[in-house]
């Protein structure tokens, strides 16, 4: 077993540890691996091992490695977890299964524009500023209804999942179970949240699906 998949099994391990500490069902957490600059070769292994979901934050360098890559794994979940421009919406729509940063109605106009013109409806997640944090994307937490409703009501795309990266240095259990309050009122039922460094309190959170790079990979180069 070489470092990327003994990286892989301690995650899965851990995920597994920390639903169970939290009695929830080993099946009810899905690991997404940020993949990002991580070239295909890093990718693969893990590919390999029976890993499927992957996240990717950048349209073109998904384009770069992904297509090759869904050819030869079947099954293949790719995730856009990154900032997206509206005039990439179409590339987004044809590549990913789930984009999980929908957060301004410019962008949802383009993107329910590309569903309409492709015939490829992806799942949509709102990427909501849990921490309200003026440097980062998202739709604000008071707001977060409002989009949704707007989505769904107006533009006819339904979101099926809130992502979020909350604050870091300050304990992320409580921004985590914000998301999950948001999510509940609004009968979402999944909630991408943690990485790395606090995917067991997000667990313990309710997440149902976790971002993780570093800790599988190691650190990136
Ligand atoms: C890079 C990234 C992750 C994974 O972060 P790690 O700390 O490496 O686990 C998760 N979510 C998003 C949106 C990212 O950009």
């Amino acid at each position: 077993m070489n470092d990327l998949t003994h990286g892989l099994e301690q995650v899965l391990a851990q995920i597994a540890d920390a639903a169970h500490a939290a009695g929830r069902d080993r099946d009810q957490v899905e690991l997404t691996v940020a993949s990002k600059t991580q070239p295909a070769e890093r990718i693969r292994p893990l590919l390999l091992a029976g890993q499927r979901i992957f996240g990717e934050n950048r349209v073109q360098e998904a384009q770069a490695k992904w297509p090759q890559l869904k050819a030869e794994f079947p099954g293949v979940e790719l995730h856009m977890i990154g900032p997206l421009q509206s005039n990439k919406a179409e590339h987004a729509i044809q590549l990913f299964d789930v984009i999980e940063t929908v957060d301004r109605i410019s962008l949802v106009k383009a993107l329910a524009k590309g569903v309409k013109k492709l015939g490829k409806r992806p799942k949509f997640y709102a990427e909501i500023n849990i921490g309200r944090e003026p440097q980062k994307a998202g739709v604000a937490p008071e707001e977060a209804d409002s989009f949704i409703a707007t989505c769904r009501n107006t533009h006819g795309l339904e979101i099926e999942g809130l992502m979020c990266i909350p604050p870091e240095g300050q304990p992320a259990a409580p921004f985590f179970a914000h998301l999950a309050q948001i999510a509940k009122r609004n009968e979402i039922k999944i909630l991408s949240m943690g990485m790395s460094a606090d995917y067991e309190v997000a667990i313990a959170e309710g997440a149902t699906h976790v971002r993780v790079g570093t800790a599988v990979f190691g650190h990136r180069l």
